[in-house]
Formats: structure tokens, sequence, C-alpha cells
């Protein structure tokens, strides 16, 4: 399916997160696990001209903002040859880390004190509740190929 749309945050007034207008519109697949449920749900039967419009809660897009990942460790745990690297750690800033396992993941800074820094380790959209408005462009049956890679090839989609 390729939509346009317009991501708000609260309500269809909110807060303009992203937007397709003027850009290709998203192609997705159905039960892929791309898209988030509630998005796909609220998708499912509409054709082509369609509009659509609805809201998602926060627990059901990228979760309740957990005050737990919220994440005090020391500053020169930063360090790179005994020095910080100048405009790393500034908040907004997000820092690519990996676990002991190899597992790569990122937090982002919240805080900087003297010797210690917060870090934030919730999804950037985490306690948002979302709102799409759009309207649906195409409709087709996924290509083996496509469900194969798990996304949608050719406009709005992946090129290869
Ligand atoms: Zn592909």
């Amino acid at each position: 399916m390729l939509v346009h749309y317009t991501l708000t945050q609260g309500n269809a007034e909110g807060e303009m997160i992203e937007s397709t207008q003027g850009r290709e519109p998203l192609g997705f697949i159905y039960g892929v696990g791309m898209m988030i449920p509630d998005f796909e749900a609220n998708l499912l039967g509409l054709k082509a001209g369609d509009t659509f419009s609805f809201g998602i809660k926060a627990a059901n897009a990228y979760g309740e903002y957990d005050e737990t990942a919220l994440v005090e460790v020391p500053k020169n745990m930063f360090e790179m040859d005994g020095k910080i690297p100048d405009g790393l750690l500034e908040i907004g800033n997000t820092i690519p880390l990996t676990d002991q396992d190899g597992n790569r993941f990122q937090g982002t800074v919240a805080w900087v004190g003297l010797d210690k820094v917060k870090l934030d380790f919730n999804h950037p959209m985490a306690g948002v509740d979302l709102h799409f408005t759009g309207q649906v462009e195409m409709v087709r049956d996924a290509e083996p190929a496509e469900l194969e890679h798990g996304h949608v090839h050719g406009a709005g989609g992946h090129h290869h």
C-alpha cells in the first residue's frame, strides 16, 4: 500500500512530526512488522483515494516514557585517549553504544553534570500520542520478492 500521510503529535492540530507531502508516498507491506500494528489496522480495507485520520496512543506506538531508562553514567566513560571528544556530550546528541554482547543501541544525552552524564534510552517518540491524517495513493498485492525482502520496491519504496 502507498499512502501520503502527515504525522502530528496528540491530535490532527498538534505539532507536526513528519510528513510525506511534497515527497514520495510511504510504501509498506501488511503484516511484515514494518509498521506499528495499529497503523496497519486503521488502514485495512481502504482503497486508493480514501482519506484517513486516526490517533494511536503512545502505549500502542513507541511505548510510554520509562523513567528507569534514564541512566546516570560517569563522564569518563566517554573519554578517548584520556579526553572527551569536543561536542560529544551536548544535550540532545545521540551517542552510539555497544553492549558487552556486541549489540548496538543509542542513548540521547539528557543532562550533563560536572563528572556525570544522564543518557536517555527511551525511543525519541516514547510517551508521544500519534495522529495520522492522509490519503491512500495505491493498493496492490506485494510481489514475491517484496515479501521476501519485507519492503516495497519501485516508486515510493526501495530502489535496488
Ligand atoms: Zn528489496
